[in-house]
């Protein structure tokens, strides 16, 4: 039996986005198919709702840091390079429904970028991340979106553009990278978000807007695939369903 989710990790009202121009949609709350479903069936699910989120991008923009900042609450000084790929769950309670993210962390060396996109396929969000103080990485920030689709199915995978490192940076080159960085969420379609894992700024309000639009996302697809109302069915997935499968790569 899992542990009750933390309290800092409820979720009953859809989170706000960073920006109108660049979000995935701007509604004010929950779609009401979603909170109708779990209305109903909050009280007796007792299952598991996983969401594979795959985080990308340049070698040292801070990946590994921003996961780490919303897991711990707290900036990790002690530099460690991904190796390959880690991954770690952050368990939510959205609506009264347990929910959890599958935070994938690839390294963005181009050695192991072979191995990293072994475990792109099969998600619901795909984070491309940059630095706000390097224009460079936001240039290469395509590149990563388009390695990642390249094991995804386009039309269900929500995105999410992520600029690190606010604090680096002075108002005018924020507002200068940002011009474009929302310029290119606009084109690809994702969200986007400007950070700080050193500062926290805008780090928690990002993850929670990850976790409520992919499993609003999740409900949303399940009770078409299904032509259900009720969430209890549709949430009470088996833990295979849901397990990391490694594959074979003939690459590397
Ligand atoms: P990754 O390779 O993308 O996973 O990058 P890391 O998370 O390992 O971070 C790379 C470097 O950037 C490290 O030296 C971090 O201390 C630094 N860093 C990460 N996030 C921030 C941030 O928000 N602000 C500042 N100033 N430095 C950061
Ligand atoms: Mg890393």
């Amino acid at each position: 039996m899992l542990p009750p989710v933390k309290k800092d990790r409820i979720i009953n009202q859809l989170p706000n986005y960073f920006s109108p121009n660049a979000a995935l949609h701007t509604k004010d709350g929950f779609h009401p198919q979603v909170q109708a479903a779990c209305q109903v069936h909050k009280k007796d699910t007792v299952s598991l709702n996983i969401a594979k989120v795959i985080v990308v991008g340049d070698v040292a923009v801070g990946k590994t840091c921003l996961i780490s900042r919303f897991r711990k609450g707290a900036f990790d000084k002690n530099y460690k390079a991904t190796i390959g790929v880690d991954f770690e769950m952050e368990r939510f309670e959205v609506l009264g429904v347990p929910f959890s993210l599958q935070l994938w962390d690839t390294a963005g060396q181009e050695r192991f970028k072979c191995i990293a996109s072994t475990y792109y396929r099969g998600a619901q969000a795909i984070i491309v991340v940059f630095d706000l103080s390097s224009l460079s990485s936001l240039a290469h920030a395509r590149q990563w979106l388009e390695d990642a689709m390249k094991e995804n199915d386009p039309s269900s995978v929500l995105l999410f553009l992520v600029g690190t490192k606010k604090d680096l940076s002075s108002p005018d080159q924020l507002a200068q990278i940002e011009q474009e960085a929302i310029r290119l969420s606009e084109e690809i379609k994702a969200e986007y978000w400007a950070v700080s894992a050193k500062s926290g700024d805008g780090v928690r309000d990002f993850f929670f807007r990850v976790a409520s639009l992919t499993f609003e996302a999740n409900i949303l697809s399940e009770l078409e695939n299904s032509g259900s109302r009720h969430v209890g069915d549709i949430i009470r997935l088996t833990e295979a369903d849901h397990k990391p499968t490694k594959r074979k790569s003939n690459c590397c």
